[in-house]
């Protein structure tokens, strides 16, 4: 049995995991990817004492970091969540299961997907969730990019440094991102604007081969012949398998106290997953400290972690 276990390897979770193995716990962190959302920024400027660098790197960074204090990494997906006698047990979607004293959770948000044929089927097989990640396999190819925000636009910049043409989808006529950004994207050749415009299905064979799309206002159908689908169309928490252990609230966010306790006792949330005001990756990784630390306080019966050093 762990100490405790951390469901999610980003800033919140990697920090918290740095937290509790310093602490001497045993502790494992269970993730579907190592990194999280900030592997997706490019050039993280904002995460202080580093300097400017990409999130990927910044993420590589808290891991080793975790790992060298003890932290075991096991990768899965979480789906199932159980109190036990003396503590919980989380179950993965490959059917492994983990017993531990204490709970952290610190998993984030996961990419919306379009809900259209095809998509599920062809993810990682030409449909992707991540450009920053994915971007340089479809150099000289045709691509297409779906949503309207800083991350489509931005994506689509991005994507036409690789690729030989661009699709732009949006449902709307108009851009929910940067005026500057939305001026580039438009003095860009190699990007198509396909607007008002919403997927209906993904098409190919083994991979992708294509994206059916239709115009909402004239109801003309079209397909766009490329060989990679970027869906970036925003994000959500997904707490389903946790909601009968833990209050959420409309958002399905998970309320936590300011110390990271929720409304069950044992377990901690931290990061994106909770209602912190201004998801951003410091305020991640300081949650998760102070999760770990209220964690370990709980742990050893309020005696553990120092609340404030000039008390
Ligand atoms: C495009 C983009 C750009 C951004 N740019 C910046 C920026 O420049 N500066 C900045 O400070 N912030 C930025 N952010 C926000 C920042 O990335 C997030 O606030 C931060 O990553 C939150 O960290 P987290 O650990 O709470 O969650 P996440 O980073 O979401 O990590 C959650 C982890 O949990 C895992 N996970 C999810 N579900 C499960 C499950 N069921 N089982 C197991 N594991 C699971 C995921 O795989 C992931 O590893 C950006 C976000 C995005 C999307």
């Amino acid at each position: 049995m762990y100490d405790v276990i951390i469901v999610g390897a980003g800033a919140a979770g990697l920090t918290a995991a740095i937290y509790t193995c310093r602490k001497k716990l045993k502790t494992a962190v269970i993730s579907i990817d190592v990194g999280g959302q900030t592997n997706l920024t490019s050039h993280i400027e904002n995460y202080p004492g580093t300097g400017p660098m990409h999130g990927i790197e910044l993420m590589k960074r808290f891991q080793n970091e975790a790992i060298g204090f003890g932290a075991e990494l096991i990768m899965g997906k979480a789906n199932k969540a159980d109190k036990i006698e003396n503590g919980f047990r989380i179950g993965l979607a490959n059917g492994e299961e983990y017993e531990c004293k204490a709970l952290i959770l610190a998993y984030g948000k996961v990419p919306k997907s379009l809900g259209v044929e095809g998509e599920e089927k062809f993810m990682g097989r030409g449909v992707s969730t991540c450009v920053t990640c994915d971007a340089p396999l479809f150099k000289n190819r045709n691509v297409a990019i779906i949503g309207g925000g800083n991350s489509a636009v931005e994506g689509a910049l991005e994507l036409a440094t690789f690729s030989k043409k661009v699709y732009l989808t949006h449902r709307r006529d108009s851009f929910r991102a940067d005026e500057i950004t939305v001026e580039k994207l438009k003095n860009n050749s190699k990007i198509e604007l396909v607007l008002n415009s919403i997927p209906l299905k993904v098409i190919g064979d083994k991979n992708v081969e294509g994206i059916e799309v239709e115009n909402v206002v004239t109801k003309e159908k079209r397909e766009l012949k490329v060989d990679g689908i970027f869906i970036e169309i925003g994000y959500v928490v997904d707490t389903s398998f946790v909601q009968h252990l833990v209050k959420v609230n409309e958002k399905k966010e998970i309320i936590v106290d300011d110390r990271g306790n929720t409304s069950c006792a044992g377990i901690f949330a931290a990061g994106d997953i909770t209602p912190v005001l201004f998801k951003q990756t410091v305020i991640a990784a300081g949650d998760g400290a102070k999760a770990a630390l209220e964690c370990y306080r709980w742990l050893t019966g309020g005696k553990g972690a120092v609340l404030d050093w000039t008390h």
